[in-house]
């Protein structure tokens, strides 16, 4: 019977770097002495002294493993994909309902075991659980991205059912971190999740970036959409970047050097120049193109492969179906990430934008200046003046501490 094998990469040296080799055999066993025979070398990396299939070493016919078939003697068809995956060295050894989970990624030589150990080991944080955040979250969760941080403030409202996949008509009502870590973890229990609830702003947003590899931005508003590109820049962090309105999407990957958000708005419109989504509307099916492939670009960074949409502005018009990819690159004068940034710490984005501050965050600041009041209590006015921006405190100075808060909701 003609088979497919798929060698392992630390194996490939043996085959000549052939990821897969076709064979022909009736038995696992007798394929097994067939490659034996084919590359030298082969027999000592599967087999002990006495022959027996090292414990390391587990083998699959299509999607399950020999030893709940019948071990070596498992039957062959024509047409039967083995593959052959060894624990990955310098890595936890993958559990068996892993490697069934993954074994089409461990079946992709851009992947394999060693790819899936990087997906498995990476953190990527997923500002917003709307309807970019809510795709990203499934796949990246599928996919097997060990720790997926979710941030939001919001609960989940019935308008919210049309696009955003991670929250359901049962959730309605309850906080859209808690319905995502609850979807997450029905999809893939292997991953952890870290819900933020709270809003991202330029108090917490590098406390909380600096946690992860990769951001996932799905915001929906101008002020948290340059309190994240602040922050990451600040940070040094990878950011996959999604944008949606109306019928039209774009995704764009900005990489420490490459340039950044501001290099292609410097600065936000004015208010009311460009409505949001809830102003505007959004067709229910475009956040989920643009959230998977904000999911793709940042497997792809994870795993160091292809090409991502870095220095490239990739934008989606869905009634023409149009996909074009413009290029963007670094402005040295840019004010975030020029040769002479004018931004180097987090300001007052609302006041930026020339938005008033939304209700909640007067809430959290009063709650957090609370706490920071308590916690500084006896160490006099230390900061105490600035807490309270926004407040009756109107006064206070460039020297003072600012508490400028972001609202940041999934799209
Ligand atoms: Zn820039």
């Amino acid at each position: 019977m003609s088979v497919k094998v798929y060698i392992p990469t630390p194996f490939r040296r043996l085959t000549g770097n052939q990821a897969r080799v076709e064979a022909s055999a009736g038995t696992v066993g007798e394929l097994l002495v067939e490659l034996e025979g084919q590359f030298p070398g082969l027999r000592e990396r599967l087999r002990d002294a006495s022959g027996s299939l090292l414990g390391y070493i587990n083998i699959y016919v299509n999607s399950e493993e020999i030893a709940d078939q019948d071990g070596e003697a498992t039957v062959l068809k024509d047409g039967d994909e083995v593959s052959i995956i060894p624990a990955v060295a310098g890595g936890d050894i993958m559990t068996e309902e892993q490697v069934k989970r993954y074994s089409r990624h461990l079946l992709l030589s851009e992947v394999g075991p060693i790819g899936q150990r990087k997906l498995l080991n990476a953190k990527v944080l997923l500002i917003g659980a709307g309807g970019l955040g809510s795709p990203a979250a499934l796949y990246l969760a599928a996919a097997g991205v060990g720790t997926l941080g979710v941030v939001d403030f919001d609960v989940v409202d019935h308008s919210n059912l049309q696009r955003q996949i991670l929250h359901q008509t049962k959730d309605v009502g309850t906080l859209k971190v808690e319905s995502a870590r609850e979807s997450i973890s029905a999809m893939n229990p292997n991953v952890k999740v870290e819900a933020h609830n709270m809003i991202l702003d330029s108090s917490n947003a590098l406390e909380l970036f600096s946690q992860y590899d990769i951001i996932v931005n799905g915001v929906d508003n101008f002020p948290a959409r340059y309190l994240a590109n602040d922050a990451a820049v600040m940070l040094k962090k990878p950011m996959v970047d999604g944008g949606i309105n109306q019928f039209e999407g774009m995704v764009s990957v900005y990489s420490p050097g490459t340039g950044c958000y501001r290099c292609l708005y410097e600065n936000p419109p004015p208010p009311g120049a460009v409505p949001s989504c809830a102003e505007a509307g959004v067709l229910g099916v475009l956040p989920g193109i643009v959230g998977s492939l904000q999911a793709l670009e940042t497997i792809k960074l994870i795993l160091g492969i292809g090409e991502p949409l870095i220095g490239r502005l990739l934008l989606i018009d869905t009634l023409s179906m149009d996909f074009r990819v413009l290029k963007t690159r670094r402005n040295p004068g840019c004010p975030a990430c020029g040769d002479n940034p004018s931004i180097t710490e987090l300001i007052d984005y609302h006041e930026y934008c020339g938005l008033p501050i939304p209700e909640e965050l007067e809430q959290q600041r009063a709650q957090e200046s609370h706490v920071v009041a308590g916690a500084n209590g006896a160490s006099g006015a230390n900061g105490a003046a600035g807490i309270h921006a926004g407040g009756t405190n109107g006064t206070n100075g460039a020297a003072a501490p600012q508490r400028q808060a972001e609202a940041v909701g999934g799209v």
